[in-house]
């Protein structure tokens, strides 16, 4: 019995370590934790890779339940790439309940986060309100309390994870998945440079017509989205974002913190509020109906969507831009001013 049954046992082991060259399929087995990183896996592997994404399209990577499936995809990958700066909280967990070895690339590896306060500083100084001083205190001072608290509540770190959100960041992202794929496959080694090549020249155009677009827009514009997935977005090209609730989708606006959300919309000059496509609508909606202000649009902020424009990294990228300038754009936001001001000369000669 028991020689019988090892020996099954052997049978077994041998069928198993034969599987992968049977199966073998010549593409490297990437498994990225989201939509985006799967879009750019795919853009710069081409031909030589077969990407799962964990979290799919229009999912929330802030609050997944990874499945036992999803274990498995994990254990036949040959790599593994996920975004870090604590975006994917369950991603730890999972690597080690899927007994995964394999390589790991950490998308934002080598890029400067911002910290949460930072970025907020730097909002507050591409502002430049300095009438508004103290009002700008009080709006900081609740802003830093609420992120604060719920820091503490779901072990967040302060940085924002949200990177991709500045084209010029996510060349970094860029160069980390061409390094990781050399790795993974030598062989090829130069079709995933040359992809990467092309890739980022694609990028380079969608970043100047973002900046184009959001240009048009007057730099002391106000919007609300779901949650603060913009902050590199604010950073890089402009427009103020704030929201109900933090950096994780994790955490639900108090009543609390949705009064001094309503507070801050009459102090700052918000202009619209925005859906996000992964995170739930219905607290844009609510403030929406508390303000009587509108909602312009849907912005794609931490997933790719199922299908259309924003079904890839660089279109949804572009989806944004254009969105926030239909909804905001002023072409001649300056000229009025200046008009007043000559006829006020003209007047007074
Ligand atoms: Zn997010």
């Amino acid at each position: 019995m028991a020689i019988a049954s090892s020996s099954r046992w052997l049978v077994g082991v041998s069928a198993l370590l034969a599987l992968p060259a049977a199966m073998a399929n010549d593409r490297v087995q990437v498994v990225t934790s989201f939509s985006i990183l799967a879009d750019m896996v795919e853009n710069v592997g081409g031909d030589h890779v077969d990407v799962t994404s964990l979290v799919a399209a229009d999912g929330d990577a802030h609050v997944f339940s990874p499945s036992p499936g999803d274990a498995r995809s994990l254990a036949n990958a040959d790599l593994v790439v996920f975004n870090g700066l604590r975006f994917e909280g369950w991603m730890e967990r999972l690597i080690s309940a899927s007994d995964y070895n394999g390589s790991m690339v950490t998308a934002t590896d080598g890029i400067e986060p911002l910290s949460f306060a930072a970025h907020d500083e730097q909002e507050h100084a591409a502002h430049d309100h300095a009438e508004h001083g103290h009002e700008e205190h009080d709006h900081d001072d609740h802003g830093h309390d609420d992120h604060a608290d719920e820091h503490a509540g779901h072990d967040h770190g302060n940085q924002d994870p949200h990177a991709w959100q500045d084209m010029h960041q996510a060349e970094v992202y860029i160069a980390n998945i061409r390094d990781g794929l050399m790795a993974a496959d030598a062989d090829n080694a130069d079709a995933y440079r040359a992809n990467a090549e092309q890739y980022l020249q694609e990028m380079a155009e969608v970043d100047a017509e973002i900046r184009s677009l959001i240009d048009e827009i007057p730099a002391s514009t106000s919007v609300i989205t779901g949650h603060d997935s913009f902050g590199y977005f604010s950073s890089a090209y402009g427009v103020n974002f704030l929201s109900p609730v933090g950096l994780s989708t994790e955490a639900d606006p108090s009543g609390a913190s949705m009064a001094a959300l309503v507070d801050v919309i009459e102090k700052e000059n918000v202009k619209a509020l925005f859906h996000e496509n992964m995170t739930n609508q219905s607290i844009i909606t609510q403030l929406a109906e508390e303000t009587g202000l509108p909602i312009a649009g849907t912005l794609y902020a931490d997933a790719l969507a199922a299908e259309g424009e924003a079904s890839t990294y660089l279109g949804m990228m572009r989806h944004n831009a254009q969105v926030l300038h239909d909804a905001l754009a002023e072409p001649g936001h300056k000229e009025p001013s200046h008009e007043e001001h000559d006829d006020g000369h003209g007047h007074d000669h």
